[in-house]
């Protein structure tokens, strides 16, 4: 069987033997699969906003939403539409083409719902891919997303099954497994990943990916977070996880799931330059760009434009909506500036960056 053969029969032992072997032929490996499927110097590029922030009635120890614990964090109630709007319309102009909206509830209420469905449909109409994380759906509440024009469903799956339960207390893996379930039949993309760095070992990451790449259909989207330890959750002090276990892990996802955007995630902002270009290297493929993730800050779009250029990348042509090129073009346009600007790379100034 070919190195880029997409399968659903996983086993744990074969995920393990790749995350053991010598990091520079997985790196190998991992980029040979990810030219068979995609443009080695393009990456995705999404962004994020919380429509709904905090008081989640949900005990992830990882979440500072969580309304288990005292993080400090400002709660918002449910962001008006023409909010949330401007804000699309704003990072479209700003070259990305998919908004990401994340709503920080259990599952969305009846009240939530018409709000929600008309957000995707203006959202949509702005020619952005759409894509929401609003917690457990039913099979109804999927449906209308999707008639509503909802192209993605983030819901992740966060750990192996094994670890799941020193993290999550408040919701099941088959919860969530039923979830991912419903938005598959809905018709819509799954976006599904998990996070790094929580005191999980090698096997709960091998087995995490293994869950992944067993699904039915791979999921189109698998954000690879690192754990940002925020003060106040219970995995504040969690054990630092080795940068190359993280590299490592972005491509043993790439090679279990070959046409799949891996998404470089949550963590990126603790990452310099040098490993961001290592998880591109291993096959990351998909970043959020600019702005905030949720409730963790994101290096500045300035950064990323500056990475990009340097590293010789260009932002994905959307998949959809080609009909409008000025949403695309914002992206390469303000790379272009860059290169003719005085961010174009100077080693000086980065070494500053490094510090700052
Ligand atoms: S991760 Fe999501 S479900 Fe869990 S506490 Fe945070 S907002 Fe709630």
């Amino acid at each position: 069987m070919t190195d880029h053969a997409i399968r659903h029969n996983w086993k744990l032992s074969e995920a393990l033997a790749l995350f053991a072997l010598p990091f520079n032929d997985l790196l190998f490996r991992a980029q040979t699969v990810h030219r068979q499927h995609f443009d080695p110097n393009e990456v995705q590029v999404s962004t994020l906003l919380s429509i709904k922030t905090g008081a989640c009635p949900e005990d992830c120890k990882y979440c500072p939403q969580s309304g288990h614990y005292n993080t400090g964090l400002e709660k918002e109630k449910l962001l008006e539409i023409e909010k949330v709007v401007a804000e699309a319309k704003a990072a479209r102009d700003k070259g990305a083409s998919r908004f990401c909206m994340g709503a920080a509830w259990r599952s969305p209420t009846q009240k939530d719902m018409p709000y929600v469905l008309d957000m995707v449909r203006q959202v949509k109409s702005l020619g952005l891919e759409t894509c929401m994380t609003l917690g457990m759906l039913d099979q109804s509440q999927a449906n209308q997303l999707a008639e509503a024009g909802l192209d993605y469903y983030n819901h992740n799956l966060d750990t192996s099954e094994k670890y799941y339960n020193h993290i999550i207390t408040t919701r099941t893996y088959q919860d969530r497994l039923d979830t991912l379930e419903n938005v598959r039949s809905a018709g819509m993309k799954v976006c599904c990943g998990g996070i790094m760095g929580m005191g999980e070992d090698a096997d709960d990451r091998a087995g995490l990916l293994v869950q992944l790449a067993n699904l039915p259909h791979h999921p189109e989207s698998v954000p690879i977070n690192m754990l940002v330890k925020v003060a106040g959750t219970p995995l504040e002090q969690a054990e630092e996880l080795d940068p190359f276990d993280f590299v490592r892990t972005i491509a043993v996802a790439r090679i279990m799931m070959p046409a799949s955007h891996v998404r470089l995630s949550a963590g990126r902002e603790n990452m310099n330059d040098q490993m961001q270009a290592l998880c591109f290297m291993a096959g990351a493929n998909s970043i959020f760009y600019g702005e905030k993730l949720l409730t963790t800050a994101n290096p500045e779009a300035d950064k990323d434009r500056q990475l990009f250029q340097r590293l010789g990348i260009r932002p994905e042509q959307r998949e959809t909506h080609c009909t409008d090129d000025d949403q695309e073009s914002g992206l390469v346009q303000a790379i272009e500036d860059e290169r003719n600007s005085r961010l174009f790379y100077d080693a000086s100034q980065s070494a500053a960056s490094q510090r700052a």
